[in-house]
Protein backbone atom coordinates (compact mmCIF):
# COMPACT_ATOMS: atom_id res chain seq x y z
CA UNK A 1 0.00 0.00 0.00
CA UNK A 2 1.25 3.31 -1.30
CA UNK A 3 -0.38 6.04 0.78
CA UNK A 4 1.61 8.92 -0.86
CA UNK A 5 0.02 7.74 -4.16
CA UNK A 6 -3.50 7.99 -3.02
CA UNK A 7 -5.39 10.78 -2.98
CA UNK A 8 -6.66 11.71 0.46
CA UNK A 9 -10.38 11.91 0.43
CA UNK A 10 -11.75 12.20 3.60
CA UNK A 11 -10.41 15.82 5.31
CA UNK A 12 -13.31 15.49 8.45
CA UNK A 13 -11.18 17.78 10.68
CA UNK A 14 -10.78 20.74 7.94
CA UNK A 15 -13.69 23.03 8.95
CA UNK A 16 -12.10 22.35 12.63
CA UNK A 17 -8.73 23.48 11.22
CA UNK A 18 -9.86 27.35 10.94
CA UNK A 19 -11.22 27.64 14.53
CA UNK A 20 -8.03 27.82 16.23
CA UNK A 21 -9.03 25.28 18.28
CA UNK A 22 -6.78 23.92 21.19
CA UNK A 23 -4.97 20.61 20.77
CA UNK A 24 -7.32 17.49 20.96
CA UNK A 25 -7.06 15.93 24.04
CA UNK A 26 -6.27 11.66 23.42
CA UNK A 27 -9.47 10.01 22.81
CA UNK A 28 -10.98 8.87 25.82
CA UNK A 29 -10.68 4.76 26.84
CA UNK A 30 -13.38 2.18 27.23
CA UNK A 31 -13.26 -0.02 29.63
CA UNK A 32 -14.24 -3.92 28.62
CA UNK A 33 -13.16 -3.24 25.48
CA UNK A 34 -11.87 -6.03 24.03
CA UNK A 35 -7.73 -6.87 23.07
CA UNK A 36 -5.51 -8.75 22.02
CA UNK A 37 -2.29 -8.82 21.04
CA UNK A 38 0.83 -11.25 19.71
CA UNK A 39 4.96 -10.60 19.86
CA UNK A 40 4.26 -7.90 17.60
CA UNK A 41 1.23 -6.55 17.20
CA UNK A 42 -1.27 -4.96 19.95
CA UNK A 43 -5.03 -5.01 18.52
CA UNK A 44 -8.17 -2.88 21.20
CA UNK A 45 -11.17 -1.53 20.67
CA UNK A 46 -10.53 0.95 23.93
CA UNK A 47 -11.66 4.26 22.46
CA UNK A 48 -14.83 5.82 21.73
CA UNK A 49 -16.14 4.60 18.98
CA UNK A 50 -14.45 1.15 18.99
CA UNK A 51 -15.96 -2.19 18.45
CA UNK A 52 -15.21 -5.60 17.79
CA UNK A 53 -16.42 -8.67 19.37
CA UNK A 54 -13.85 -10.92 19.21
CA UNK A 55 -9.90 -10.51 19.00
CA UNK A 56 -7.80 -13.70 17.79
CA UNK A 57 -3.76 -13.71 16.76
CA UNK A 58 -3.69 -15.67 13.77
CA UNK A 59 -0.29 -15.50 13.47
CA UNK A 60 2.53 -12.72 14.29
CA UNK A 61 1.24 -10.02 12.28
CA UNK A 62 -1.94 -12.06 11.17
CA UNK A 63 -5.36 -10.86 13.35
CA UNK A 64 -9.11 -12.56 13.35
CA UNK A 65 -11.65 -9.66 14.10
CA UNK A 66 -15.27 -11.27 14.93
CA UNK A 67 -18.26 -8.55 14.10
CA UNK A 68 -21.43 -8.50 16.45
CA UNK A 69 -23.98 -6.57 16.41
CA UNK A 70 -25.32 -4.97 19.61
CA UNK A 71 -28.50 -7.30 19.74
CA UNK A 72 -30.61 -8.74 17.11
CA UNK A 73 -32.72 -8.10 14.79
CA UNK A 74 -30.67 -5.29 13.31
CA UNK A 75 -30.32 -3.28 9.99
CA UNK A 76 -27.17 -4.62 8.44
CA UNK A 77 -24.94 -1.66 8.95
CA UNK A 78 -21.50 -4.14 10.56
CA UNK A 79 -19.25 -0.98 12.08
CA UNK A 80 -16.00 -1.52 12.84
CA UNK A 81 -13.17 -0.27 14.47
CA UNK A 82 -10.12 -0.95 15.89
CA UNK A 83 -6.53 0.63 16.74
CA UNK A 84 -3.71 -1.55 15.20
CA UNK A 85 -0.16 -0.85 17.96
CA UNK A 86 2.84 -2.57 15.91
CA UNK A 87 5.83 -3.00 17.44
CA UNK A 88 8.04 -2.24 14.27
CA UNK A 89 7.05 -1.71 10.59
CA UNK A 90 5.49 -3.95 8.38
CA UNK A 91 2.65 -5.27 6.62
CA UNK A 92 -0.44 -6.91 9.18
CA UNK A 93 -3.23 -8.91 7.66
CA UNK A 94 -6.91 -8.37 9.57
CA UNK A 95 -9.65 -10.81 8.87
CA UNK A 96 -13.10 -9.17 9.64
CA UNK A 97 -15.47 -12.58 10.23
CA UNK A 98 -18.83 -11.01 9.82
CA UNK A 99 -20.82 -14.22 10.94
CA UNK A 100 -24.41 -13.49 8.94
CA UNK A 101 -23.58 -9.92 8.44
CA UNK A 102 -21.79 -8.87 5.51
CA UNK A 103 -19.18 -6.08 4.94
CA UNK A 104 -20.29 -3.14 3.98
CA UNK A 105 -17.93 -0.62 5.09
CA UNK A 106 -14.86 0.09 2.73
CA UNK A 107 -11.94 0.27 5.32
CA UNK A 108 -10.16 3.42 6.16
CA UNK A 109 -7.17 3.95 7.70
CA UNK A 110 -5.75 6.87 9.97
CA UNK A 111 -3.39 7.64 12.71
CA UNK A 112 -5.12 10.24 15.16
CA UNK A 113 -8.85 9.16 14.85
CA UNK A 114 -9.28 12.56 12.97
CA UNK A 115 -7.90 11.95 9.55
CA UNK A 116 -8.76 9.61 6.89
CA UNK A 117 -7.63 7.75 4.12
CA UNK A 118 -9.51 4.79 2.28
CA UNK A 119 -7.77 1.11 2.14
CA UNK A 120 -6.15 0.68 -1.21
CA UNK A 121 -9.29 -1.53 -3.05
CA UNK A 122 -6.30 -4.05 -4.00
CA UNK A 123 -5.16 -4.51 -0.68
CA UNK A 124 -8.61 -5.69 0.51
CA UNK A 125 -10.24 -8.86 -0.61
CA UNK A 126 -13.74 -9.67 0.13
CA UNK A 127 -15.18 -13.45 0.02
CA UNK A 128 -17.66 -14.07 -2.34
CA UNK A 129 -20.65 -13.94 0.38
CA UNK A 130 -19.12 -10.90 1.71
CA UNK A 131 -19.37 -12.78 5.09
CA UNK A 132 -15.27 -12.24 5.39
CA UNK A 133 -12.44 -9.57 4.08
CA UNK A 134 -9.23 -9.56 4.36
CA UNK A 135 -7.19 -6.29 4.70
CA UNK A 136 -3.84 -5.89 4.18
CA UNK A 137 -2.18 -2.94 5.51
CA UNK A 138 1.52 -1.75 5.38
CA UNK A 139 2.16 -0.10 8.89
CA UNK A 140 4.69 1.90 10.59
CA UNK A 141 6.51 1.39 14.30
CA UNK A 142 3.08 3.51 15.01
CA UNK A 143 -0.74 3.42 16.39
CA UNK A 144 -3.41 3.48 13.63
CA UNK A 145 -6.75 2.96 14.00
CA UNK A 146 -8.40 0.83 10.82
CA UNK A 147 -12.28 1.79 11.00
CA UNK A 148 -15.76 1.47 8.71
CA UNK A 149 -16.17 4.66 8.69
CA UNK A 150 -14.69 7.59 9.80
CA UNK A 151 -14.83 8.10 14.03
CA UNK A 152 -17.06 11.26 15.03
CA UNK A 153 -17.69 10.68 18.57
CA UNK A 154 -19.20 12.94 21.43
CA UNK A 155 -15.47 14.54 21.63
CA UNK A 156 -15.78 15.35 18.38
CA UNK A 157 -19.23 17.05 18.77
CA UNK A 158 -17.67 18.76 21.79
CA UNK A 159 -14.49 20.10 19.44
CA UNK A 160 -17.54 21.00 16.73
CA UNK A 161 -19.30 22.71 18.94
CA UNK A 162 -16.78 24.35 21.04
CA UNK A 163 -17.15 27.54 19.09
CA UNK A 164 -20.98 28.12 19.09
CA UNK A 165 -20.93 27.58 23.28
CA UNK A 166 -18.89 31.02 23.07
CA UNK A 167 -21.20 33.07 20.80
CA UNK A 168 -23.89 35.51 22.15
CA UNK A 169 -26.45 34.94 19.76
CA UNK A 170 -26.43 30.68 20.47
CA UNK A 171 -27.30 29.01 23.48
CA UNK A 172 -25.53 25.39 23.94
CA UNK A 173 -27.74 23.28 26.45
CA UNK A 174 -28.42 19.63 27.92
CA UNK A 175 -32.37 18.56 26.98
CA UNK A 176 -31.71 15.25 28.60
CA UNK A 177 -29.44 12.21 29.05
CA UNK A 178 -29.19 8.86 27.23
CA UNK A 179 -29.60 5.84 28.82
CA UNK A 180 -26.18 6.12 30.20
CA UNK A 181 -25.92 9.38 31.14
CA UNK A 182 -24.35 11.43 28.58
CA UNK A 183 -25.91 14.57 27.53
CA UNK A 184 -28.07 15.23 25.14
CA UNK A 185 -27.09 19.07 23.29
CA UNK A 186 -28.78 21.13 21.19
CA UNK A 187 -27.81 24.10 19.97
CA UNK A 188 -30.33 26.76 19.53
CA UNK A 189 -30.67 30.59 18.09
CA UNK A 190 -33.68 32.46 18.08
CA UNK A 191 -34.40 36.13 16.93
CA UNK A 192 -36.14 38.53 19.19
CA UNK A 193 -39.52 38.11 17.32
CA UNK A 194 -39.06 34.76 15.01
CA UNK A 195 -41.04 33.26 12.19
CA UNK A 196 -40.67 29.88 13.49
CA UNK A 197 -37.34 27.63 14.02
CA UNK A 198 -35.63 24.96 11.90
CA UNK A 199 -35.05 21.99 13.70
CA UNK A 200 -31.89 19.52 12.75
CA UNK A 201 -31.71 16.32 13.98
CA UNK A 202 -28.58 14.07 13.21
CA UNK A 203 -26.79 10.70 14.91
CA UNK A 204 -30.00 8.88 15.45
CA UNK A 205 -28.19 6.13 13.85
CA UNK A 206 -24.45 5.37 14.93
CA UNK A 207 -22.22 4.61 12.32
CA UNK A 208 -23.92 6.72 9.58
CA UNK A 209 -21.03 9.28 10.12
CA UNK A 210 -21.69 10.68 6.32
CA UNK A 211 -25.10 12.47 7.46
CA UNK A 212 -22.55 13.55 10.42
CA UNK A 213 -20.54 15.19 7.54
CA UNK A 214 -23.64 16.80 5.95
CA UNK A 215 -25.21 18.37 9.21
CA UNK A 216 -22.19 19.60 10.53
CA UNK A 217 -21.50 21.49 7.06
CA UNK A 218 -24.94 22.69 6.92
CA UNK A 219 -25.43 23.91 10.42
CA UNK A 220 -22.15 25.57 9.65
CA UNK A 221 -23.55 27.76 6.88
CA UNK A 222 -27.04 28.40 8.63
CA UNK A 223 -25.24 29.61 12.04
CA UNK A 224 -22.47 31.16 9.63
CA UNK A 225 -21.13 34.63 9.16
CA UNK A 226 -22.75 35.25 5.25
CA UNK A 227 -25.45 38.10 4.35
CA UNK A 228 -27.86 35.23 3.84
CA UNK A 229 -27.11 33.70 6.80
CA UNK A 230 -27.75 36.57 9.16
CA UNK A 231 -30.95 37.59 7.53
CA UNK A 232 -32.31 34.38 8.08
CA UNK A 233 -31.05 33.92 11.64
CA UNK A 234 -32.82 37.67 11.89
CA UNK A 235 -36.05 36.05 11.11
CA UNK A 236 -35.94 32.48 12.06
CA UNK A 237 -34.81 30.46 14.75
CA UNK A 238 -32.65 27.74 14.82
CA UNK A 239 -32.60 24.01 16.94
CA UNK A 240 -29.96 21.73 16.21
CA UNK A 241 -29.86 18.49 18.09
CA UNK A 242 -26.35 17.13 16.42
CA UNK A 243 -26.09 13.36 18.41
CA UNK A 244 -29.27 12.00 19.56
CA UNK A 245 -27.18 8.38 20.28
CA UNK A 246 -24.51 8.88 22.29
CA UNK A 247 -24.37 5.92 23.86
CA UNK A 248 -24.46 3.77 20.14
CA UNK A 249 -22.02 5.79 19.20
CA UNK A 250 -19.79 5.34 22.21
CA UNK A 251 -20.07 1.80 22.04
CA UNK A 252 -19.53 1.76 17.91
CA UNK A 253 -23.27 0.13 17.42
CA UNK A 254 -24.83 -0.54 14.51
CA UNK A 255 -28.15 0.67 14.76
CA UNK A 256 -29.66 1.15 18.31
CA UNK A 257 -29.28 3.04 21.96
CA UNK A 258 -28.49 1.08 25.21
CA UNK A 259 -31.65 0.17 25.17
CA UNK A 260 -31.86 -2.07 22.17
CA UNK A 261 -34.27 0.52 20.34
CA UNK A 262 -33.78 1.91 17.66
CA UNK A 263 -34.41 5.19 17.97
CA UNK A 264 -35.62 6.06 15.03
CA UNK A 265 -38.67 3.68 15.57
CA UNK A 266 -39.25 5.42 18.73
CA UNK A 267 -41.20 8.94 18.04
CA UNK A 268 -44.60 7.30 18.84
CA UNK A 269 -43.91 4.97 21.73
CA UNK A 270 -41.34 7.39 22.89
CA UNK A 271 -40.02 4.72 25.02
CA UNK A 272 -36.67 6.25 25.25
CA UNK A 273 -34.75 8.49 26.79
CA UNK A 274 -33.06 10.00 23.95
CA UNK A 275 -36.48 10.46 22.14
CA UNK A 276 -38.02 11.87 24.78
CA UNK A 277 -35.72 14.24 25.23
CA UNK A 278 -36.01 15.00 21.87
CA UNK A 279 -39.74 15.89 22.03
CA UNK A 280 -39.82 17.85 25.18
CA UNK A 281 -37.47 19.95 23.38
CA UNK A 282 -39.27 20.46 20.04
CA UNK A 283 -42.52 20.68 22.44
CA UNK A 284 -41.46 23.46 24.00
CA UNK A 285 -40.87 25.76 20.95
CA UNK A 286 -44.18 24.96 19.81
CA UNK A 287 -45.46 27.26 23.05
CA UNK A 288 -45.12 30.34 20.68
CA UNK A 289 -45.55 31.66 17.27
CA UNK A 290 -42.08 32.54 16.77
CA UNK A 291 -40.21 29.52 17.70
CA UNK A 292 -42.57 27.17 16.39
CA UNK A 293 -40.81 24.18 14.49
CA UNK A 294 -41.38 25.57 10.38
CA UNK A 295 -39.10 23.15 8.86
CA UNK A 296 -37.63 19.62 10.30
CA UNK A 297 -34.48 18.04 9.02
CA UNK A 298 -33.32 14.68 10.13
CA UNK A 299 -29.61 13.58 8.45
CA UNK A 300 -28.89 9.58 7.92
CA UNK A 301 -26.54 7.26 5.40
CA UNK A 302 -27.84 4.73 3.50
CA UNK A 303 -26.34 2.91 -0.08
CA UNK A 304 -26.99 6.75 -2.08
CA UNK A 305 -27.51 10.41 -1.56
CA UNK A 306 -31.55 10.74 -1.40
CA UNK A 307 -34.14 12.77 0.15
CA UNK A 308 -37.06 11.35 1.88
CA UNK A 309 -39.80 13.52 1.31
CA UNK A 310 -43.62 14.18 1.36
CA UNK A 311 -45.43 13.40 -2.16
CA UNK A 312 -45.21 16.61 -4.16
CA UNK A 313 -47.81 19.64 -3.16
CA UNK A 314 -48.20 17.36 0.69
CA UNK A 315 -45.33 19.53 2.51
CA UNK A 316 -47.79 20.95 4.39
CA UNK A 317 -46.47 24.41 2.90
CA UNK A 318 -48.88 26.31 0.25
CA UNK A 319 -45.51 27.28 -1.89
CA UNK A 320 -44.29 23.66 -1.65
CA UNK A 321 -41.48 24.15 0.19
CA UNK A 322 -39.80 20.77 -0.95
CA UNK A 323 -39.84 20.77 -4.51
CA UNK A 324 -38.31 24.46 -4.33
CA UNK A 325 -35.40 23.24 -2.34
CA UNK A 326 -34.84 20.34 -4.32
CA UNK A 327 -35.12 22.17 -7.70
CA UNK A 328 -33.49 25.34 -7.03
CA UNK A 329 -30.55 23.27 -4.85
CA UNK A 330 -29.56 21.19 -8.33
CA UNK A 331 -30.20 24.19 -10.13
CA UNK A 332 -26.52 25.15 -8.33
CA UNK A 333 -25.72 22.03 -8.81
CA UNK A 334 -25.09 20.88 -12.24
CA UNK A 335 -23.87 16.81 -12.61
CA UNK A 336 -25.20 16.26 -8.86
CA UNK A 337 -27.94 13.59 -9.74
CA UNK A 338 -30.74 14.83 -6.70
CA UNK A 339 -33.36 11.68 -5.82
CA UNK A 340 -36.08 12.64 -4.34
CA UNK A 341 -38.03 10.16 -2.83
CA UNK A 342 -42.07 10.61 -1.74
CA UNK A 343 -43.01 8.93 0.83
CA UNK A 344 -46.83 8.90 2.33
CA UNK A 345 -47.22 9.11 5.77
CA UNK A 346 -47.22 6.05 7.40
CA UNK A 347 -47.60 4.35 10.91
CA UNK A 348 -43.72 4.05 11.25
CA UNK A 349 -42.99 6.04 14.49
CA UNK A 350 -40.26 7.67 12.57
CA UNK A 351 -38.98 11.23 13.70
CA UNK A 352 -39.84 12.27 10.19
CA UNK A 353 -43.48 10.41 10.19
CA UNK A 354 -43.81 12.45 13.69
CA UNK A 355 -42.49 15.99 12.81
CA UNK A 356 -45.22 15.81 9.54
CA UNK A 357 -48.39 14.56 11.94
CA UNK A 358 -47.54 16.89 14.57
CA UNK A 359 -46.57 19.98 12.90
CA UNK A 360 -48.02 19.23 9.43
CA UNK A 361 -44.49 21.11 8.03
CA UNK A 362 -42.04 19.75 5.76
CA UNK A 363 -39.80 16.91 7.21
CA UNK A 364 -37.46 15.00 5.38
CA UNK A 365 -34.88 12.27 6.24
CA UNK A 366 -31.68 13.78 4.63
CA UNK A 367 -29.43 10.52 3.70
CA UNK A 368 -25.99 10.63 2.23
CA UNK A 369 -24.26 7.25 1.13
CA UNK A 370 -21.88 5.57 2.59
CA UNK A 371 -19.34 5.93 -0.11
CA UNK A 372 -20.37 10.02 -1.03
CA UNK A 373 -17.40 11.88 -1.66
CA UNK A 374 -16.80 13.99 1.90
CA UNK A 375 -15.97 17.02 0.25
CA UNK A 376 -19.05 16.73 -2.27
CA UNK A 377 -21.00 16.56 0.83
CA UNK A 378 -20.02 19.33 2.26
CA UNK A 379 -20.32 20.96 -1.12
CA UNK A 380 -23.44 20.06 -1.69
CA UNK A 381 -24.86 20.32 2.11
CA UNK A 382 -23.63 24.18 2.05
CA UNK A 383 -26.08 24.62 -1.35
CA UNK A 384 -28.70 23.07 0.51
CA UNK A 385 -28.08 25.30 3.78
CA UNK A 386 -28.09 28.52 1.75
CA UNK A 387 -31.48 27.59 -0.58
CA UNK A 388 -33.20 26.61 2.47
CA UNK A 389 -32.78 30.35 4.07
CA UNK A 390 -33.81 32.18 0.95
CA UNK A 391 -36.44 30.35 0.16
CA UNK A 392 -38.17 30.46 3.80
CA UNK A 393 -37.29 34.18 3.61
CA UNK A 394 -38.81 34.45 0.38
CA UNK A 395 -41.94 32.54 0.78
CA UNK A 396 -42.20 31.39 4.42
CA UNK A 397 -43.91 34.53 5.28
CA UNK A 398 -46.98 33.43 3.39
CA UNK A 399 -47.08 30.16 5.30
CA UNK A 400 -46.84 31.41 8.78
CA UNK A 401 -49.59 29.39 10.36
ZN1 LIG B 1 -30.33 6.10 9.63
Amino acid sequence: MNLAMKPVVLILAAGLAACATPAMPPRASTPGSQTCASSEVRVDAAFEGGAMAHCQAAGPREFDITIRPEDQPINPSPWYAVRLTPQTAGPVQINLLYGDARHRYRPKTGPDGDNWTYVDDADVRVSDDRSVAHIRLDLDAAPVFLTGQEILTASDYATWMMPYRTRNDLSVSTVGYSLENRPIEMITHHPESGRGSVVLIGRQHPPETTGAVAMQAFVEVVLGSSALAQEFRSTYGVVILPLLNPDGVQHGYWRHNRGSTDLNRDWGPFAQPETRAARDAIDTLDQSASTRPVLFLDFHSTNRDVFYTQPAGEDGTPYRFTGLWLERAGARLPGYEIERAERHQSDLPTAKNYMFGRFMIPAITYELGDDTDRALIRQTAAVFAEEMMAILLDYGLAAAH
